[in-house]
């Protein structure tokens, strides 16, 4: 089992080490073989091929599990001072190797920060801590008859920071919003240990929004320590639809009808024709086309009228009814993914991956059928659409092969390189809610344009000895 070795800092000194004893405590800092390791892989697929033949990451010098916003700021003080570098860490669950190990240094896990703060059922807004597991959360704020609304099919896995620095989107964003939509303040420890605090307020004109700067930056910038996010109550009824259009053009129309009407659904997924065949048959219909599923919650009443106008707009494209069997199917099964993706990756020669993209209406067809045309060549390629707002939608694609296991990690990389240079060539973003980390780093500087240049110099501002996170969103 080979482990690539750390450049470990040359500041972490047995001195130091001790220092960072004094602050959070030898039982919350390791630096054990084992530990190391754990913290040198992630989930991003070529991680995953990689560790088929035993290869991890370069490891990390220390783990570090801090308990409050104090010692996070004394913590970075520290690395600030000494130039080592710190790497935030909430589930580990991201898909971009946002959390690699670049040079040694300290892993900043922050799951020990995972308290709710505050309930403010007035305001509807809950405050907590970043290193809370998202599952965790929703199950707390269900006690009191609340819901966040942020379900991602990783809800299990990740963390309030973690959402917050990808800027992730759960199932039911169509209706919630991302999580950027949701902040109403937030508490960050900057490079050199400076704790910024935002006060929650409805919206404000008092120059630019810091908290939109931060979220977003991938650990980057700032570490996130505690939100202070927009929450709902707990819907009174739940309605699910589905619909089979026999052209995706007209699944694709309806959707955006629909939320040009002002109707949110909660869930929006329109599968193309490949992925609704799987779907299909997991269900027994013997029907093909393209599949749309719809939910819509909240009011009995607004959600009965809602359901009502998708139906009549769905009917004028000619949609076929399907009922709520396939959209509760899919909701029962909503968090299956996760798992499905375990069975499939430990196979030598498998390659497996999502590719999440977004654009705007008029250019959405256009993109998915030059990536579908792109990676045919390479892999199965199945797609759907979901997170529809009225300007656009996102296109997640699966792209799954098979390959001698010595060629699957060139075949990975293929498979991400047509895809994103066509998107980047399409006029498209090249990520919706996984991020950019290393995987989709050298992408960025092409749909960034000259505005890279001033992230580098925010990033020079902020982080001027570069101990946060190194290496990732080009920085
Ligand atoms: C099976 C599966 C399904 C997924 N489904 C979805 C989905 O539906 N929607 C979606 O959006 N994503 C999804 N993801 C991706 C992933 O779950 C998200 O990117 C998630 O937001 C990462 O959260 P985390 O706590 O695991 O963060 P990590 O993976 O630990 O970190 C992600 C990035 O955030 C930084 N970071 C973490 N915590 C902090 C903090 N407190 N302050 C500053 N920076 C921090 C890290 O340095 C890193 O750059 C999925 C992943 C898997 C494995």
């Amino acid at each position: 089992m080979a482990a690539k070795k750390s450049r470990k800092s040359a500041a972490l000194t047995k001195a130091r080490m001790q220092e960072i004893q004094r602050i959070i405590g030898l039982n919350n800092m390791s630096s054990t073989p084992i530990d190391l390791r754990n913290y040198s892989r992630a989930l991003e697929e070529k991680g995953q091929i990689a560790m088929r033949s035993g290869k991890t990451g370069v490891p990390p010098d220390l783990v570090a599990w801090p308990a409050s916003t104090g010692q996070v700021s004394r913590l970075l003080r520290l690395a600030n001072e000494q130039k080592i570098s710190i790497i935030p860490y909430g589930g580990g669950s991201n898909l971009t190797g946002g959390t690699l190990v670049e040079n040694g240094g300290i892993m900043l896990d922050l799951k020990r920060l995972d308290s709710i703060v505050s309930l403010d059922d007035k305001s509807l807004l809950v405050t907590v801590q970043a290193g809370m597991i998202g599952e965790t959360l929703e199950r707390e704020l269900n006690f009191s008859g609340f819901t966040l609304g942020h379900f991602p099919s990783s809800i299990y896995c990740s963390t309030v920071g973690g959402w917050l620095a990808t800027r992730s989107a759960g199932q039911l964003s169509t209706l919630y919003g991302k999580i950027e939509d949701m902040v109403v303040a937030l508490e960050a420890v900057l490079a050199d240990g400076t704790i910024v605090q935002l006060r929650p307020r409805p919206r404000a004109a008092t120059g630019p929004d810091f908290a939109q700067l931060i979220i977003g930056s991938e650990g980057t910038l700032a570490v996130v320590t505690e939100a202070t996010l927009r929450i709902s109550m707990l819907p009174e009824k739940r309605i699910f639809a589905s619909y089979l259009f026999r052209d995706l053009a007209d699944g694709l129309d309806t959707i955006r009808l629909i939320m040009r009407e002002g109707v949110r659904p909660a869930a929006v997924r329109l599968y193309d024709e490949t992925e609704s065949g799987i779907l299909l048959r997991e269900l027994d219909l013997e029907v093909s086309g393209n599949l749309l599923i719809l939910t819509f919650e909240g009011l009995e009443e607004i959600a009965d009228v809602e359901a009502g106008i998708a139906a009549a707009i769905a009917k004028k494209a000619k949609a076929k009814k399907m009922g709520e069997k396939p959209a509760s199917y899919w909701w029962k099964h909503r968090y299956d993914v996760s798992y499905q993706q375990s069975r499939i990756m430990p196979n030598a020669g498998m390659v497996l991956d999502t590719v999440e993209v977004a654009t705007i209406w008029s250019n959405l067809q256009n993109l998915y059928e030059k990536i579908t045309e792109a990676l045919k060549k390479e892999a199965i390629v199945t797609a759907h659409f979901s997170h529809a707002y009225p300007e656009g939608c996102s296109i997640c694609f699966t792209a799954i092969a098979r390959t001698d296991e010595n060629k699957a990690a060139a075949k990975l990389d293929r498979i991400w390189k047509k895809a994103l240079d066509v998107t980047v060539k399409a006029g498209g973003s090249i990520s919706h809610h996984h991020g950019i980390g290393k995987l989709k780093a050298p992408w960025l500087k092409s749909e960034l344009g000259n505005i890279n240049g001033l992230l580098k110099k925010i990033k020079k501002g902020l982080d001027p000895n570069n101990i946060l996170n190194p290496g990732k969103l080009g920085l």
